[in-house]
């Protein structure tokens, strides 16, 4: 007598793992080092070297994005318990960064794989002439078979100027490396209905095809003792990989062997990219992660966008923020939800002048011949959906 099969977690129609061709790894400041010791986690670091070695092996592009230096820093000096100030979290990761990519490379070449670190700020993402510089440094890596391990360069960021998550920042990544795949490891298993230490009753949702306003809000607030990200960076994380056509995986890395715990059906979350991927320049608007503004725009022209046309003026409802022509903003729905970004085509006090007028209005009104759109196609990047 034939038994019957075990149950699957979720559909068995959801991507795979082995499916993917280049793949980011985010891990978690809480899952590589101990809380209460401040140690790196030998073992689980080598366990998931294993992992990423045999994903290597089968052909595809690994890219890790890992936290974990001020962790690791502020032990090795000795720091406070207390949240630290800036120069000391600047000091504890300049300490701590050196441990980090020690042990990585040193966990990678005991499977046979090279790691090569690379420090991002803010600026290397958000300023077009060095997204394609890092751009190309990641491609050159990931072509000589090369693992990059990517951190955010904290010794020099400052509050203004950080990504302040490795979430945001991986998510970047894997758009600038053209990844199909992004996975956070993180200390829960995926999204919950609602915030699991909150509510019992909360339940996971194994797949997120478009992320709505609804999802957000499930999202919560609450990031762990160790790393700054909670679900809400992770939900921002998912809007801009998913934008830049990458899936996103929320799995948990609290055991030991992750990637493989996934490929073997562990719960997770997976936030699907739309089926069709946005051409590379338009991957960069949407990423952005300090938009000067949000244009919040009519169910018409909402409507509108989802079929592909510029953005005119006539349906935009509210301006807010202090952008210059060219920025990027936001755009939102009747609802409030984000629906996609955009490089503006007027500074914000010409905008709020036009706004709900019609194209040949403007001219009138601005007193001089400006385009026809507040953002144009080409410079508009609208999320799955
Ligand atoms: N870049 C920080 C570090 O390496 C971590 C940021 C985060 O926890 O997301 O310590």
């Amino acid at each position: 007598m034939t038994t019957t099969a075990p149950l699957l977690p979720f559909p068995a129609s959801l991507p795979q793992l082995a499916s993917f061709r280049r793949i980011v790894v985010k891990v978690g400041s809480a899952l590589l080092v101990d809380s209460a010791r401040g140690r790196l986690r030998h073992a689980w670091l080598a366990a998931l070297a294993e992992d990423i070695a045999a994903l290597h092996r089968e052909g595809k592009d690994v890219l890790v994005v890992s936290s974990g230096a001020i962790a690791l820093g502020r032990n090795i000096l000795k720091l406070p318990k207390r949240p630290l100030k800036l120069e000391e979290s600047q000091a504890a990761a300049a300490v701590g960064q050196i441990a980090l990519a020690r042990n990585w490379s040193e966990a990678l070449n005991h499977e046979g794989v090279a790691a090569g670190q690379i420090l991002v700020t803010l600026g290397d993402t958000e300023e077009r002439r060095r997204y394609l510089n890092a751009r190309s440094t990641i491609a050159k890596l990931l072509e000589l078979k090369c693992v990059p391990v990517i951190n955010e360069n904290d010794t020099v960021a400052t509050s203004e100027i950080r990504y302040g998550d490795n979430d945001r920042l991986a998510a970047r990544v894997a758009g600038m490396a053209s990844a199909d795949l992004l996975v956070l490891l993180s200390d829960i298993d995926g999204l919950y209905t609602a915030p699991p230490n909150d509510d019992p009753l909360a339940e996971l949702i194994p797949v997120v095809p478009r992320i709505t306003a609804e999802i957000e809000a499930m999202a919560g607030s609450a990031g762990s003792e160790l790393s700054r990200g909670g679900m809400k960076t992770k939900i921002e994380a998912g809007k801009i990989a998913t934008t830049a056509g990458a899936h996103m995986l929320i799995a948990s890395g609290k055991v030991k062997n992750p990637l493989r715990a996934v490929e073997s059906g562990a719960r997770c979350t997976w936030f699907l990219a739309p089926a069709n991927p946005v051409a590379s320049r338009k991957r960069w608007i949407a990423g952005a992660l300090e938009p000067r503004g949000t244009l919040h725009l009519d169910a018409g022209a909402v409507a509108a966008l989802r079929r592909g046309t510029s953005l005119l003026p006539a349906g935009v409802t509210r301006v807010e923020g202090t952008f210059q022509r060219g920025d990027a903003v936001v755009l939102r729905g009747p609802d409030g939800a984000e629906i996609g970004r955009g490089l503006v085509a007027y500074d914000a006090d010409y905008a709020e002048r036009i706004r709900g007028r019609s194209s040949d209005e403007i001219a009138t009104i601005t007193g001089f011949e400006g385009r026809a759109a507040m953002v144009h196609r080409d410079d508009l990047v609208v999320g799955g959906g």
